[in-house]
């Protein structure tokens, strides 16, 4: 598999914490995994080359994307100085309205002993903090956020300010595109605000999107649109983005770098990436 990417496998990570959960991998396996992906080659793409990539442009095979959903705290406490020990680049998933502002706390790579470092909740803990008002004990905080772009391990990225699912809240169907639109303004101006700039790439929050949804992204900006679809990437040479695109992603659990290397052989490979989804399902 020299030369060219024939799909670019798209990772997707939650929580990286010695708490664990669902979504969560520990710091060891999440390690193990990154040491994996540099010994085997692999380079890490940045949201720009992907969408350059999906749009017709060549990369090298092994080439991958790393995406952290949420902005949890422990991306910060564990996968940073991951990913700054290797170069690798991975993008963050922000929900603008939970960040707070606040002095940076310690991380695996800044703390004389474990001790120091924050603690971590697990994925429930952290909803239920989030959902009482303690957002900050579960997420990034802002000045964590642009130390991790200083460093170019993390890009960040719109997850919608309220990570609502509004298909839910709401039967009234104007009133789901009212406040769907309003949620990704309100992101939008706050990336801004905070960061500077804004991408056109969103990841739906829990995966979902229909028709509604897809439009109202489309008319705020959005062209790369983060599924939790398993599949390949395949470039789309050039097609219009008038629907804007779709990017399949794997859930990475938390085992070996061997289950990660067996994953990323299949999905590396669009044939045979469509054949083992045929027969999963
Ligand atoms: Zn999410």
């Amino acid at each position: 598999m020299k030369g060219r990417a024939r799909s670019v496998p798209v990772l997707m990570y939650h929580h990286v914490s010695s708490s664990p959960g669902m979504i969560t991998v520990s710091p060891e396996h999440f390690g193990a995994q990154m040491a994996y992906l540099e010994r085997a080659g692999y380079r890490t793409l940045g949201s720009q080359q992907l969408s350059a990539y999906l749009a017709g442009e060549p990369v090298p095979a092994k080439s991958v994307v790393l995406t952290f959903d949420d902005g949890y705290l422990d991306n910060w406490v564990h996968a940073h100085p991951v990913l700054q020990r290797h170069g690798f680049t991975a993008l963050c998933f922000l929900v603008t309205s939970w960040p707070r502002d606040g002095e940076v706390r310690p991380n695996a790579s800044s703390a004389v002993n474990l001790t120091e470092l924050p603690r971590l909740l697990n994925h429930r803990e952290g909803e239920l903090a989030i959902r009482s008002g303690r957002a900050d004990e579960a997420i990034l905080r802002w000045s964590e956020i642009d130390a991790m772009r200083v460093a170019g391990t993390f890009e960040f990225h719109s997850h919608t300010h309220t990570h609502e699912r509004w298909d839910l809240i709401t039967p009234n169907r104007d009133e789901k595109r009212a406040r769907l639109t309003d949620d990704l303004i309100a992101a939008r101006q706050m990336l801004e605000a905070r960061l500077g700039d804004v991408s056109d790439h969103l990841c739906w929050p829990q995966g979902y999107y229909d028709e509604d949804y897809q439009q109202i992204a489309l008319d705020a900006g959005f062209r790369n649109f983060y599924t939790c679809h398993t599949g390949a990437n395949e470039s789309d040479h050039g097609r219009a983005l008038t629907a804007g695109r779709s990017i399949n992603r794997l859930e990475v659990r938390d085992r070996p770098a061997s289950w990660l290397a067996s994953r990323l052989w299949v999905h590396s490979r669009p044939a045979l990436s469509r054949a083992y989804l045929r027969i999963k399902r």
